[in-house]
């Protein structure tokens, strides 16, 4: 395991390499704003304190955990045939992170995989695409070129050219690399958001799942207002359990890797609190109404980084009338 802090010379480098004082400033407001996909409470979020710590999972895989999880967890694949690194977190962390890479192995990131196109996980992409080659579902393209960060909030500036993916897909694709099968697939359905990717390397086993699973005690975030769908992650997850198996690493999203057992109680929680909120609305119960009855204490214990009425409620408008 190796420890990487931010030290204040970084911090200067940050602001002379185009991080500016507004467009730091932005981006803690911003994550001050949006602090509930991450599941840090917002008072909490200072940048300057996050370390990456690096985990080897098999041979040629590695996790890249940032401590606090203010931003996504980072797979990397190392070996002979280079360096492929799954999502990016911020562009502050974006050096650290790097740091972080040369300790596993030199050279650059060849391919730079974003699970989603959310501010903490491919927000740092512009660091790394002028010799990255950057690969995501084509929704990933689309919402970065409309200078969006997570759901309605929008960038002042456009991303630069080199922040956008380079080469799309709709379906799958896979890479062979470093020994192995490396699947990055779209699971059929809108789910966190409109492109989701999971990221399962076949050999070594472990899966990179985005934000489709946060491991954080709570209900997903669901990105409404590019067509994020509950019941589509719901499907989505099904469909990743009848991928892995018993022995499977997951990484997700956010928080600490995981197993299948863990998964699949995420998903059947998920399941259940959208079969209670869909019979009621059903019976015809107001939003409101469904809010305030709640759910049953086993499931209302989940309350990791969102508000109970919260998930109801994107339940609720994630279900067709
Ligand atoms: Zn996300």
């Amino acid at each position: 395991m190796i420890k990487l802090g931010m030290r204040s010379s970084k911090k200067r480098k940050m602001m002379e390499k185009g991080i500016h004082a507004d467009g730091f400033r932005e981006l803690l407001i911003f994550s001050l704003m949006a602090s509930c996909l991450c599941g840090i409470s917002a008072s909490a979020q200072d940048l300057s304190l996050v370390e990456q710590k690096v985990h080897k999972l098999s041979d040629t895989v590695w996790w890249i955990e940032p401590v606090p999880a203010y931003g996504g967890n980072i797979a990397v694949s190392a070996g002979e045939d280079g360096i492929l690194m799954v999502d990016d977190q911020l562009m502050p962390l974006t050096d650290d992170i790097k740091e972080a890479v040369a300790g596993i192995q030199q050279g650059k990131v060849d391919f730079l995989v974003n699970s989603h196109y959310h501010y903490d996980h491919a927000g740092g992409n512009a660091a790394f695409g002028e010799e990255s080659l950057i690969i995501a579902h084509h929704s990933v393209r689309t919402r970065l070129l409309e200078g969006r960060e997570a759901g309605s909030n929008f960038r002042e500036e456009p991303h630069p050219a080199e922040a956008i993916p380079v080469l799309t897909f709709k379906e799958n694709v896979t890479f062979h690399w470093n020994g192995e099968d490396i699947d990055v697939i779209y699971l059929g359905n809108a789910s966190h958001t409109d492109g989701d990717a999971v990221i399962f390397f076949q050999e070594s086993n472990v899966i990179h799942t985005g934000d489709q699973y946060v491991n954080l005690n709570g209900y997903p975030f669901i990105d409404l207002p590019v067509g994020g769908s509950a019941t589509g992650l719901r499907d989505n997850v099904a469909a990743m359990l009848a991928m892995i198996d018993d022995e499977t690493k997951i990484i997700p999203g956010h928080g600490p890797m995981t197993t299948k057992t863990e998964l699949q109680a995420y998903h059947d929680r998920i399941a259940a609190t959208i079969d209670i909120v869909e019979k009621q609305k059903s019976a015809g119960k107001s939003l409101d109404d469904i809010q305030e009855t709640g759910l049953p204490d086993e499931y209302s214990k989940f309350t990791g980084f969102m508000t109970i009425p919260t998930w109801i409620q994107q339940v609720f408008s994630s279900l067709n009338d």
